[in-house]
């Protein structure tokens, strides 16, 4: 299909084959535009792969189809006793730890690998310690490729081993994580190396595969709040761009309120939100048991914030308390997300104590990522676990009881 890319920004555009994210002009991060007249591809049914569904919507025509691993179609599972607790209409868990490398981040990097694979790429690489380094890794392996991972100098084996296991590259820097982000880059742009960091415009094409499945879900009956936990902003864009263009091709007749949720250790897109900001200011040193969404400079804070003020959405922040509950209540519905994963449903409570989600709203929260890729935060619940002779078995199943 055609498409071209502009500045989210100052809506300069560039060619298709531009591989570098951001404006030269005004650093703002680019964006696919997509042609229309698109529509979903009814002769591939849903569960197939997104580029066969969706291609239509996708800047790619085949390059996808041998480099999937069968990410998306993901469950959207309705929790009726969390929505009778909360006292909202409907609320559902879009559960993306069935991807295949147990988050969402395997859409984009699919999409983006394609995008690398069209264009001649032999090496991609990442900035990242959890879920993007793994599925970059993952992707990478699949596609026959090198890949390059940079986690900063700390970090603990433990989470360098899950990547290393698909053959990637690990290099632990020295200096300053957030400006790995932009120096990566401009060593890709010089080295060949295509980075697929947080929110390049194809990651983001690979994330408005969730809108349009939620919309499929829902039979084109769109909830009223889409929550997703944010921290680069660039999922957060393609959640939106998913529903705009599924609007824009008549298939919905309307948009939700997105909600961006934060932890409120690294909230600096809630902060500059509820400054009425439209710059988004890094924070100096994140504090959260949400890792996943902990980024103190995000690179598509700016972005995501422009279109929470013109689609009318909101910015919320949980502590770290409300997170340790909300994932133990997923739990409780049979749902097992990491920490980041959680901070949609607690904020699905603020929301409601602030009088924004009545019972009567439908909402949709974003499960980002599985719970065992951070066994850490078990240390933060508190679990019984009873123990007896096999001769006291079945008085002590009666005591458990
Ligand atoms: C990456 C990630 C996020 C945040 O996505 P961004 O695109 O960086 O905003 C949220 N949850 C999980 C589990 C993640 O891995
Ligand atoms: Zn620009």
């Amino acid at each position: 299909m055609d498409y071209k890319l502009r500045c989210t920004g100052c809506k300069t555009g560039y060619p298709p084959d531009t591989s570098f994210p951001r404006c030269d002009i005004c650093g703002e991060p680019l964006e696919v535009e997509t042609a229309f007249p698109a529509c979903i591809r009814e002769d591939e049914p849903f569960g197939s792969t997104i580029f066969a569904r969706y291609g239509e919507f996708l800047p790619f025509s085949d390059e996808g189809r041998g480099l999937t691993l069968g990410e998306g179609f993901t469950p959207l599972v309705e929790a009726h006793p969390l929505a009778a607790r909360f006292h909202v209409g409907r609320l559902f868990l879009k559960d993306e730890s069935r991807n295949p490398t147990w988050s969402f981040k395997d859409r984009g990097t699919v999409t983006a690998l394609a995008h690398a694979v069209a264009l001649g790429y032999g090496t991609i690489g990442t900035v990242s310690t959890g879920n993007m380094a793994a599925s970059v890794a993952a992707y990478g392996a699949r596609a026959g490729l090198n890949a390059v991972v940079l986690v900063s100098a700390g970090t603990a084996s433990e989470k360098i081993n899950p990547i290393a296991i698909y053959g990637a590259r690990v290099i632990r820097v020295r200096g300053d994580y957030g400006s790995m982000y932009h120096k990566s880059l401009e060593i890709g742009r010089s080295r060949e190396i295509y980075f697929m960091n947080s929110d390049v415009p194809f990651r983001v094409e690979g994330s408005k595969t969730i809108a349009f499945e939620i919309c499929e879900q829902c039979r084109f009956n769109v909830p009223d709040f889409i929550v997703v936990p944010t921290s680069s902003g660039g999922n957060f864009r393609g959640i939106v761009k998913g529903f705009e263009e599924f609007k824009r091709a008549g298939l919905i007749d309307r948009l939700p309120r997105f909600v961006a949720a934060q932890a409120s250790g690294c909230a600096p897109i809630y902060k500059a939100y509820r400054e009425r900001q439209e710059i988004v200011t890094p924070i100096d040193e994140p504090r959260t048991i949400a890792g996943a969404i902990a980024n103190p400079a995000p690179p598509s804070g700016n972005a995501a914030l422009r279109k929470i003020y013109e689609t009318g959405g909101i910015v919320a922040a949980v502590g770290d308390d409300e997170i340790i509950e909300a994932q133990r209540e997923m739990a409780g519905q049979g749902i097992f997300g990491q920490p980041a994963a959680a901070v949609p449903l607690a904020a699905v409570k603020r929301l409601v104590r602030e009088g924004e989600a009545h019972p009567d709203h439908s909402i949709v929260c974003l499960v980002t990522g599985g719970g065992l890729k951070y066994t850490a935060a078990f240390a933060h619940h508190r679990f019984s676990v009873s123990e007896c002779d096999l001769d006291d078995l079945s008085r002590c199943i009666d005591d458990v009881l």
